[in-house]
């Protein structure tokens, strides 16, 4: 295994020691937290202890990991195991944070298929929960899983790809820590390549007249639309040979203003309409081209909390306008954008794509602000829509509501019940999501 420094500063092997989720909102007390730098080590904790959470790096905003018992962490489980140049893929540790895999993966010439907003997570997290980017062609990370380890209750480590452990592999690879404990996990990626992402204000009324046509002219599009304004953001990446042309802070950083906007709103909610139509004067069209890993993440430092739905790609602009639309007349004000991206189906069991091509819609709210109202209005409208839920961020759903949206959700819950009868990995609130009508 590769030595790394500082992969995980805050993790420590210390008993009863509070736990909380990046935004703050989720937060538990476990029992102990265990770091384990093998896989015996980790072997023997998964044998001897009755309740585990995995955690990655506590990403997201849903009570995933929160324990009062066990909460282990693969933070000194990292690194690149193996590679087959031929095929750009390469086994990778579970617990390696995804800021981390260019160091291994870029001598070889990798690079991950595709990446979403931020690099803070664990592979392992990032893959159980269906994290996505934004682009018509492109799965989740998840969809460019080829093959995993899964190291499951009774101690054993199961080898699973389409030909060995079939079942396993369709359920395991969206399986948010419920079926064991992913230890190593072979990427289907791309010979390295460089990005160049583009960033421009759109009329909102021109971006729904020809979104179609742009999604197909771009390997990654998404927007970022305020409800009070009648410009959003777009940002396209595509695939260049041209020069680097690395990212400039620009002062004040977007970050500084949207925590001063995000202060300034939840003081005076009045104002929201107005600095939401100002966006203008600051969001100037901008052209970056750098290395994929460095073009991929944005900084985000003003911490929020999130709701996101997939929902089938020919309902995705009604569902888009109909949420702007609600949230323009809500109380519940944000000053956050609606985010809008596109990603490819897959056919993994508890995929919020499974074969549906969907658009992801999501909504935030500033940390310091509680967000059920907000989310619980949206939530309606994105379930008339025939929303499936992101597993990281938050929702109301329950088993009953899930049952209808996931084919195989029976399928699943079957191999979970039969992987670890003894729900040693499961949390009160999986067991909610899991079991209870
Ligand atoms: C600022 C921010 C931006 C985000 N941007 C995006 C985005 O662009 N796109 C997107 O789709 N999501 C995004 N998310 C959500 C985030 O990607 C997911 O919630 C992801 O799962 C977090 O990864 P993590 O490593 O923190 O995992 P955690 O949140 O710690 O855990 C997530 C799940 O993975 C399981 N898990 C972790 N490690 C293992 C393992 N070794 N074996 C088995 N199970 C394991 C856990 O048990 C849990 O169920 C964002 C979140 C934040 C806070």
């Amino acid at each position: 295994m590769n030595q790394l420094i500082n992969q995980a500063p805050n993790q420590q092997k210390l008993n009863q020691q509070k736990w909380n989720n990046w935004s703050g909102y989720q937060q538990s007390h476990p029992e102990q937290i265990l770091k384990p730098d093998s896989l015996d080590e980790l072997k023997h904790i998964v044998q001897t202890q009755a309740k585990i959470r995995v955690v990655g790096a506590g990403h997201s905003f849903t009570p995933l990991v929160s324990t009062d018992a066990t909460l282990l962490s693969l933070d000194g489980l990292y690194g690149v195991d193996q590679v087959k140049t031929e095929f750009a893929q390469a086994s990778i540790w579970a617990g390696t944070r995804l800021f981390n895999l260019g160091q291994y993966l870029e001598p070889m010439q990798q690079s991950l298929m595709q990446q979403g907003d931020i690099d803070q997570q664990s592979l392992a997290g990032a893959v159980s929960t269906g994290t996505h980017g934004t682009g018509v062609g492109l799965h989740c990370i998840s969809g460019y899983v080829q093959a995993f380890e899964l190291l499951t209750a009774s101690g054993e480590i199961l080898h699973c790809n389409r030909h060995e452990n079939p079942d396993i592999f369709a359920a395991g690879r969206v399986s948010l820590g419920s079926l064991g404990v992913l230890t190593k996990i072979t990427m289907q990626n791309k010979p390295r390549y460089k990005l160049k992402e583009q960033v421009r204000l759109c009329a909102v009324k021109d971006f729904i007249q020809n979104i179609d046509q742009w999604k197909a002219q771009h390997r990654h599009i998404e927007c970022f639309a305020f409800s009070h304004a009648d410009k959003l953001i777009l940002k396209t990446l595509d695939i260049t040979e041209d020069e680097i042309q690395p990212r400039t802070e620009s002062w004040p950083s977007e970050d500084t203003l949207l925590t001063l906007c995000c202060e300034l709103t939840k003081s005076f909610p009045a104002l929201n309409p107005k600095l939401q139509k100002l966006l203008g004067v600051f969001i100037k069209p901008s052209t970056f081209v750098d290395w994929s890993g460095k073009i991929f993440p944005t900084p985000r430092e003003t911490k929020f909390n999130e709701m996101e739905y997939q929902i089938p790609v020919e309902l995705g602009v009604e569902c888009l306008q109909a949420v702007l639309a609600g949230l323009k007349n809500s109380k519940a004000q944000t000053f956050f954008p609606v985010e809008f991206r596109f990603v490819k189906g897959d056919d993994i069991w508890l995929s919020p794509f499974y074969q549906r091509d969907s658009i992801s819609i999501s909504v935030h709210q500033y940390y310091k602000q509680a967000p059920r109202q907000l989310f619980d209005e949206v939530e309606s409208i994105l379930q008339h829509y025939q929303g499936r839920p992101h597993w990281g961020k938050m929702h109301s759903m329950t088993a009953t509501q899930l049952k209808t949206l996931y084919p195989k959700w029976d399928a699943f819950m079957q191999l979970r019940e039969r992987l670890d009868p003894s729900r040693k990995f499961l949390n009160p609130y999986l067991e909610r999501l899991f079991l209870s009508e």
